[in-house]
């Protein structure tokens, strides 16, 4: 797989190097030239989830990695499914939480375990990364107990759900947890900075595991192809995909699974009310606010690192620019359409309903619409809670996660802070 810096088109990478590096220089993402199509989708659509999952990943990376290497990577890594459940006539659910860390962020972030692993053999390695809530969980359990891996996370401290910040600040061992006193965008630019500075970068064998990361980025494409392959083939013709999108690496997925040629008629990247994103597909505009609270705090993003990813692929025609929609939903509006879906009989956290929201928003009568369940309804117990006034059973995980000690230590919002107290931590 060849990938070009997108800051830096000189610098040029293997899928290896890429997944090693995380960041190339200037700060910018690593991404494909273009993209090939599979020949017979329907075939593909036909195999099971993990084969066919290997087969895409063997599409996208080349021959970098064998067949039969992606074969149990995938097995490993993909342990849990993906299900689409229909919620009305025409319209469904990818529900991506029945993972570890009740998230979709554990598909990629047990790929990307398995590439470090793979790729790292006996050299030591640090994972550095920033999350807005559920990442932490998804990569501190990925990698827990691994030998030579040590894992820091930053999150924003009081910003993410209790059970979320439980997940992964309980762990211990070579699990290490910052509380920053600031934003998720102030987190993500000091895990930025650290990777801009030489001395550490060095001394501690410095990754990413944040959607910088193209391992993560890969593996999230074979869900779509999941979500398609459960469709009735009658209603796999005008399919509207509609996701939750906070740092866009998600949306980024589904369109890369498009221009490799599974049939996405159309994309919603739907926001909460941290809207750089809808405004700048308006107004040609790039002018992030300061980052607001939400509900759906894990889209908590007012800087979306994979947004270079996404509109390199409109303006290449990679996918339909008339067919990308990208809209914000209020605080307001996101209870109600808790309560709706509620009232339906579906079940969803505040990330979710967002989705829902925006496939309503623009969809039309002739389209199947797919929205994603980014996160178990528990993981946001005390807003689901609190917002639709039923009383939600925790699953286990989290029953456990909940009563043990947070052993994150507090850090202010400066780099510099960081990298004292990492040096002090693991040099
Ligand atoms: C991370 C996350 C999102 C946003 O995904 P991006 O890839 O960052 O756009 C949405 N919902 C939940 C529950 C998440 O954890």
């Amino acid at each position: 797989m060849k990938l070009v810096n997108l800051k830096d088109e000189q610098q040029v990478v293997s899928f290896v190097e890429a997944v090693k590096i995380g960041l190339g220089r200037n700060q910018g993402v690593f991404f494909p030239p273009s993209f090939e199509r599979i020949a017979d989708i329907d075939a593909l659509l036909a195999l099971p989830f993990a084969e066919r999952s290997a087969r895409v990943l063997h599409h996208l990376i080349g021959d970098e990695l064998p067949q039969d290497t992606l074969d149990d990577m995938v097995k490993r890594a993909f342990n849990f499914p993906a299900k689409l459940v229909e919620v009305a006539d025409n319209q469904y659910c990818l529900e991506l939480f029945h993972g570890p860390t009740l998230a979709f962020k554990d598909f990629g972030g047990r790929f990307m375990a398995e590439c470090i692993s793979m790729f790292n053999q006996g050299e030591r390695v640090t994972i550095l990364t920033a999350t807005s809530g559920d990442t932490g969980a998804a990569v501190a359990h990925a990698f827990y107990e691994k030998e030579n891996v040590d894992v820091v996370i930053l999150y924003p401290h009081g910003k993410i759900s209790l059970a979320q910040q439980k997940l992964f600040t309980t762990l211990g061992k070579n699990i290490h947890c910052y509380a920053v006193d600031g934003s998720f965008d102030d987190c993500q630019a000091m895990v930025k900075s650290a990777f801009l500075d030489d001395e550490v970068k060095q001394k501690l064998g410095l990754n990413s595991a944040n959607s910088i990361n193209i391992s993560r980025l890969v593996a999230q494409v074979c869900y779509y192809f999941e979500a398609l392959a459960q469709l009735p083939k009658s209603q796999r013709d005008k399919v509207h995909v509609s996701v939750p999108s906070g740092n866009f690496g998600n949306v980024c997925a589904a369109m890369i699974a498009a221009a490799i040629g599974l049939p996405i008629a159309k994309l919603s990247a739907t926001t909460n009310q941290n809207d750089t994103v809808p405004r700048y597909v308006t107004s040609g505009e790039w002018q992030p606010n300061d980052t607001l609270e939400s509900l759906s705090n894990a889209m908590d993003v007012s800087k979306p690192n994979n947004w270079p990813r996404v509109e390199i692929m409109l303006e290449r025609g990679d996918f339909n620019k008339h067919d990308f929609y990208s809209r914000s939903v209020s605080e307001a509006r996101t209870q109600t359409v808790m309560q709706e879906l509620h009232d339906k009989g579906y079940l969803a956290e505040p990330h979710t309903a967002i989705a829902y929201e925006g496939l309503a928003l623009d969809s039309q009568a002739d389209e199947t619409g797919i929205f994603l369940a980014t996160a178990h309804p528990a993981k946001f117990k005390e807003s689901v809670e609190d917002v639709l006034n039923h009383k939600l059973d925790m699953p286990k995980p989290l029953a456990d996660a909940l009563k043990k000690t947070c052993l994150a230590e507090s850090l202010s919002a400066d780099y510099n802070a960081l990298k004292t107290a990492i040096l002090a931590k693991l040099n």
